[in-house]
């Protein structure tokens, strides 16, 4: 079996390397670079992604992959890199270096397929949309007309939560309601993919929790998800794993549940005993516990047992290396 057709079998695609070395002798070679083959079952891959602005290093060399029908947060402080990334594996900034496909597609891809690919992605911007003088009703319709197989409008009036507003002018919209009309016009074509770049910023907490149903709704349906997010509580709520960009560098990839060893962080046990509130720090906050009830003969007055949550270690990671 050749080295392409073994590819092929094992599920990789491959890099070609082409070379024009004299007009008359046109070599074309090519080189299967299995130190970055790439799974073709991937809706996002990305090896050793780079992207420099002049002598600043905003996106330093990265590693990235997102399954299919996975919701994947990426966390970081202000700066760290994450809408260059973004911006990158939409399509709307040039990598320095590095391979990236997004649903099986270079993004930096110029041509009539771009168009294609374009459809079945959506793109929730950091960034407002700008405000026309068309109404929600009539700014999500228009946006439905590129698509060839847009979500039903109305459907995602309600979803968005913009029933209310459905006939006022987009600049008539408060920020938030701002931000919803952005969701909507970022999952009217009915994405495979949807990038979401801080979609819950100026949502009050109850849009915040709507937009998370919405969110598993897409999920169930099938829809990848990149999300990037300063509320630790949404990408714990939110996503499948996490991943920690600083400085450009990616830190750590996991599931909420155990990046930075959350799993295995020692639970805070506190409880009240002659009007003081006394805490351990414990590996074993079921063996504490159980002694705790001996002692107090069963109730155990406020008892509380917390392991640190994504925020608190986040903030640790992320204070670690500054
Ligand atoms: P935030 O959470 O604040 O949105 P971020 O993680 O999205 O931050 P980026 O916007 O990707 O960060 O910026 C990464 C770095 O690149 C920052 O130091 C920023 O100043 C720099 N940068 C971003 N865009 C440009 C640009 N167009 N020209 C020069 N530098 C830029």
């Amino acid at each position: 079996m050749s080295d392409i057709s073994l590819a092929f079998a094992l599920g990789l695609s491959f890099t070609w390397t082409h070379r024009i070395i004299l007009p008359n002798k046109l070599s074309i070679y090519y080189q299967l670079r299995q130190d970055v083959a790439m799974s073709v079952n991937a809706a996002i891959e990305v090896r050793g992604l780079s992207k420099k602005y002049g002598a600043k290093t905003a996106v330093d060399g990265i590693d990235l992959t997102v399954e299919r029908g996975e919701i994947f947060a990426l966390l970081g402080p202000n700066g760290a890199g994450k809408t260059t990334t973004v911006e990158i594996l939409e399509g709307y900034r040039k990598a320095s270096s590095g391979d990236v496909r997004v649903l099986g597609f270079d993004p930096a891809t110029k041509g009539n397929a771009v168009q294609r690919w374009r459809n079945q992605i959506g793109i929730v911007l950091q960034s407002t949309s700008d405000a026309a003088d068309l109404s929600v009703l009539e700014t999500i319709s228009h946006y439905a007309n590129y698509y060839e197989n847009p979500r039903d409008v109305e459907q995602v009036i309600d979803e968005v939560g913009l029933r209310g507003k459905v006939n006022a002018k987009a600049r008539e919209l408060s920020g938030g309601q701002r931000r919803r009309l952005d969701v909507a016009l970022g999952i009217i074509g009915s994405p495979e993919l949807l990038f979401l770049d801080e979609p819950t910023t100026g949502f009050d907490p109850e849009a915040r929790r709507s937009f998370w149903e919405l969110i598993r709704v897409l999920k169930a349906e099938g829809t990848t998800i990149l999300l990037t997010t300063h509320y630790l509580d949404e990408a714990q709520a939110l996503a499948d794993r996490v991943g920690v960009i600083n400085n450009g560098k990616i830190l750590e990839i996991a599931t909420p549940q155990t990046l930075g060893g959350r799993n295995h962080a020692p639970a805070k046990v506190t409880w009240l005993e002659n009007g003081v509130t006394n805490q351990i720090h414990t590996q074993d906050p079921t063996a504490e516990v159980l002694k705790l009830s001996q002692r107090f003969n069963g109730q155990i007055p406020e008892l509380e047992v917390l392991r640190p949550n994504l925020e608190e270690i986040y903030l640790k990671m992320i204070g670690e290396i500054r």
